[in-house]
């Protein structure tokens, strides 16, 4: 039984779950407990005790913590690359690039605890001294989403005690088993008592006391919209600090000046890649009439050949969809496109069973054509290999397809034209832009969120990543 983490002791929980391999789902990954709201208390009060210390820790110290942690997750890249794939169902080269990031991201944040400064201002009054400096907000409680297990808890952890703060972290239910390893791996890299609390749990229980409880003093949420909606209102109703990364829909441009392998390759990427669960993923691709036909043509050609079966057997391309209720929503939505109208010409087909028979939640990655900016496999997210194509007369026409949607996170284009590039970098309204690259796919020292309805707050990571986990003190000084 894995259990979780309180005041730096492992305890038991009143229930557990177990965690189910979606490649073959008579594989039981292993027992997790499931925190109750006593314990989730608990958890808040052990960081609340914990934080003050924390935050006057030297630099040196938190360094020492967060580097060694960076260097134990990169060592065993392979190993928890494995439990990755294994839980989530991502490709294991996907799920070992994940665990990758995720050990960087500990690396540059170790770097952050000793690079955090303020800045010293002449006051306009004579005799007076001004200083500027950071300091941590208190206790945060972070939650996070099933489709990145290991590199969404690092991205928000290593900022979040970087900068002095304690947490508690309540990763998503059905993939508890990276973001166990990762509050091991920083338990035994010496962090004190109290300052890192894992809570594995419901969210409408464990999750809503971390909403409600006022020693929280800021959340940081990854998940989806509605989610997101119901953290906003309790964080708002007691004036807590928090920031939201939502949903997508990606848009991909193509235009007919772009290299027909690299608007293809990028777009089979950012399409279907990770069964299409990356909030980046691209879900509609915007073609300009004059390669529109080629472009599907050779989209086709290349789904055939993609290789849907167990995520961690060599040469899979594409795992299984992360659950049954996944599934059902992926099914549901090619329903929805048919009876809207559009032409499914590649895959949608579920399928029971991997090669070697084991059962699991496979589904061949599903193209539309003749589909129109208004109907909803292109308005809603649909978080699954399901993509569609949207013809668009000329640039312009993209441009404003591409911008006709309620989210902003991801949006790409792929093009040889310096001006339309040039052009769509500055026009289009997300909070990050890729050309002639996948919408997925980012570097980890940068910062990464999108704008409407994809995000809310300050941006997570890189450097940006200071304003959410730091409140800002100005001091005067009479001479
Ligand atoms: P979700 O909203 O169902 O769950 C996210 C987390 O919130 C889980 O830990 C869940 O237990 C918790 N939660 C649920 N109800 C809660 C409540 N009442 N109070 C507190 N916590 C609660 O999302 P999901 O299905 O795990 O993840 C998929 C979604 O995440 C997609 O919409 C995807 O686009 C989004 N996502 C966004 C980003 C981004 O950076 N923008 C990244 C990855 C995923």
């Amino acid at each position: 039984m894995f259990q979780n983490l309180i005041n730096g002791e492992w305890v038991e929980g009143p229930r557990a779950s177990r965690n189910i391999n979606p490649s073959d789902t008579r594989d039981v990954v292993g027992e997790y407990a499931q925190a109750d709201v006593a314990q989730a208390c608990l958890a808040i009060e052990a960081a609340t005790r914990a934080q003050p210390a924390w935050g006057l820790s030297t630099p040196q110290q938190r360094f020492d913590i967060l580097d060694a942690a960076g260097s134990e997750i990169l060592a065993r890249r392979a190993e928890l690359g494995d439990l990755l794939a294994r839980e989530e169902g991502k490709t294991l080269p996907e799920a070992i690039g994940e665990v990758v990031r995720a050990g960087n991201i500990f690396k540059f944040f170790a770097g952050e605890a000793l690079r955090s400064g303020g800045d010293v201002v002449p006051s306009v009054r004579p005799g007076v001294g001004v200083e500027v400096t950071r300091e941590p907000v208190g206790v945060v409680g972070l939650i996070t989403p099933w489709n990145f297990p290991i590199a969404i808890p690092a991205w928000k952890l290593a900022p979040a005690l970087a900068f002095g703060n304690a947490v508690v972290l309540k990763p998503a239910d059905l993939v508890p088993g990276s973001a166990w390893a990762l509050a091991d791996i920083l338990h035994r890299a010496g962090l004190p008592p109290g300052v890192l609390n894992l809570v594995m749990g419901r969210g409408s229980e464990v999750g809503q006391v971390l909403l409600d409880d006022r020693q929280v003093n800021a959340i940081s949420f990854t998940g989806s919209v509605a989610t997101g909606a119901r953290i906003a209102q309790a964080c708002v109703a007691r004036m807590a600090k928090f920031q939201l990364e939502m949903g997508g829909k990606n848009p991909m441009v193509v235009l007919d000046d772009a290299d027909l392998g690299v608007a293809v390759g990028a777009a089979l990427n950012s399409g279907f890649f990770s069964t299409g669960q990356r909030c980046t993923a691209s879900s509609r691709l915007i073609v300009t009439e004059g390669i529109h036909d080629r472009f599907v043509a050779a989209m086709v050609e290349r789904m055939k050949a993609l290789k849907v079966d167990d995520a961690r057997k060599a040469g899979t391309d594409i795992g299984p969809v992360v659950d049954d209720k996944q599934l059902a929503q992926d099914l549901q939505y090619i329903d929805i496109g048919k009876a809207e109208g559009a032409r499914l010409v590649a895959g949608g087909e579920p399928m029971a069973t991997n090669a070697d028979g084991a059962p699991g939640y496979y589904l061949r990655p599903a193209l539309f054509t003749e589909t129109t900016k208004a109907m909803r496999i292109n308005r809603e997210e649909i978080f699954g290999p399901v993509v569609s194509v949207i013809r668009a007369k000329d640039y312009e026409e993209a441009l404003a397809l591409a911008n006709d949607t309620e989210f902003g996170l991801s949006a790409g284009i792929a093009t040889t034209s310096l001006k339309h590039a040039t052009h769509f970098k500055r026009h289009v309204q997300a909070g990050m832009v890729m050309v002639n690259l996948p919408t997925a796919g980012v570097d980890y020292h940068v910062p990464f969120g999108g704008r409407k309805g994809s995000s809310y707050g300050p941006r997570e990571q890189g450097r940006y990543a200071a304003e959410f986990y730091t409140t800002v003190k100005t001091a005067y000084t009479q001479a």
